[in-house]
């Protein structure tokens, strides 16, 4: 029996991928542990979305390294583990600049860790590893049938792979292709998720809103056609779905957000940039009108809908004035939450090649106003809802005595005292105070 430690960086997707990782070893009877200093198995599930992200990777590798020389020293077995994007797409360089890994997998491979680790056990290898097939399709076929240890709120993939090759982006190069998963597989997860005390279910894909999968009828379903099946499950009090493309809102979406009740409120949309010249550079096939038309469309289709959003600064050929059109889409649409990064050169990808990449300096000015911006936006929108109520669903313990914690349509955090809700319970709750990024309130 071995003790597992996973650390996850990045997306929701990769925290998808860590629970299913864990799911595998506990069912071939290992144990986790608190820490990576209390594991003989440390696995690291790794995010390229940015630079900054692989580096984390490597300084995180280096106090591995320690623990697993203080571990031969004593004779016990210490192996370690890298899978996710960055083991997709620096497999090589992984190998070379840190020799003592034992397994690098891609994020499309994970359903064979727990038998390449018995494997790399039995055996007493000393050469590492290494697996990147890209087939999401073989990855849910082969993923265990078992579930340990889920919290109220659970995501569940629907949808893996990139078809769209944003220039900036390398998901379509460490995902792959686009594989939507058949309802039926999807329905049964669920239902297990379910069984397991599970009440908010956040459906996940790069593109979750092209979701296109063979239905209970053998038919093609999409995401809307997945979701009114999904509301007939008993015991499923809210379901959430992310990440959406801005070129995929259709009638079908506004539709399902009109007639399922328990279809949250709040879509993440990401725009990237309010300038239509930057938005043909980063491929992104829809224009900044077209992005306020689909805002316009859900709010009428939906009066209480609210909106997140991604942004990039700094992509290479970005002058002051697309800077500015981007300042006016967002001061047009007003969000509830965003999240802003300056642009960061991938390799492999069609913008890494670009001219006019913008200095470090001006990409912080940048991001520095935009996020004044939107920080103000997002404390302008809790704000109002102070003396309203919200439906919050209750995910965990406060730090004080009585207290209890939630998360609203809108995915706030919101506190507040009561000692007759439990965990997983969905509250009628009366907005007292707006701190700076959660809410107070009491019961209704
Ligand atoms: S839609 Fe674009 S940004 Fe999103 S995962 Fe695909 S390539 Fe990347």
């Amino acid at each position: 029996m071995l003790q597992f430690f996973i650390k996850s960086y990045g997306c929701q997707m990769n925290s998808y991928d860590s629970s299913r990782i864990s799911d595998a070893l506990m069912e071939a009877g290992h144990k986790t542990a608190e820490s990576m200093s209390d594991a003989n198995v440390v696995i690291f599930n790794t995010c390229s979305i940015r630079e900054k992200a692989d580096e984390k990777l490597f300084s995180d590798l280096g106090r591995a390294r320690l623990l697993k020389l203080q571990s031969q020293i004593t004779g016990n077995d210490f192996i370690i583990v890298v899978t996710g994007c960055v083991a997709q797409s620096k497999h090589e360089d992984i190998a070379k600049r840190a020799p003592y890994v034992d397994i690098i997998v891609g994020p499309q491979e994970i359903h064979k860790i727990a038998e390449d680790i018995s494997d790399f056990l039995k055996k007493d290898r000393v050469d590492t590893i290494v697996r990147t097939a890209s087939n999401a399709k073989e990855k849910f076929l082969h993923l265990t049938d078992q579930f340990f240890n889920r919290d109220v709120s659970e995501f569940l993939t629907i949808q893996e792979g990139c078809d769209n090759f944003c220039t900036y982006c390398i998901v379509p190069y460490t995902r792959g292709r686009e594989f939507s998963r058949d309802v039926s597989d999807i329905m049964s997860e669920a239902r297990k998720l379910l069984s397991m005390n599970v009440k908010e279910i956040i459906l996940l894909g790069q593109n979750v809103n092209s979701y296109r999968g063979i239905g209970l009828d053998g038919k093609t379903w999409n995401l809307s056609r997945l979701i009114f099946e999904l509301a007939n499950l008993d015991g499923l009090k809210r379901i959430r779905y992310t990440t959406s493309n801005p070129k995929d809102i259709d009638e079908s979406i506004a539709k399902v957000h009109r007639e399922v009740e328990i279809l949250m409120p709040f879509l993440h949309l990401p725009v990237q940039s309010g300038s239509d010249v930057v938005l043909r550079r980063m491929n992104r096939k829809y224009s900044a009108d077209e992005y306020l038309k689909c805002i316009d469309f859900l709010r009428n289709s939906r009066s209480d809908m609210a909106f997140s959003s991604d942004f990039i600064v700094g992509f290479p050929g970005e002058t002051d004035d697309d800077f500015q059109e981007t300042l006016k889409l967002v001061n047009t649409v007003k969000f509830a939450q965003a999240y802003s990064f300056k642009y960061s050169s991938r390799p492999g990808t069609a913008a890494e090649k670009m001219d006019q990449q913008i200095p470090e300096e001006i990409k912080s000015e940048r991001l520095q106003i935009l996020q004044e911006i939107l920080n103000k936006q997002q404390s302008q929108f809790n704000n109002g809802y102070v003396g309203k109520s919200l439906n919050v669903l209750i995910t965990k313990q406060g730090r004080h005595k009585n207290q209890l914690v939630g998360r609203s349509e809108y995915s706030q955090s919101v506190a507040i005292c009561d000692s007759y809700l439990n965990i997983g319970d969905v509250a009628r709750v009366n907005i007292t105070e707006s701190l700076s990024h959660s809410l107070v309130g009491m019961v209704v």
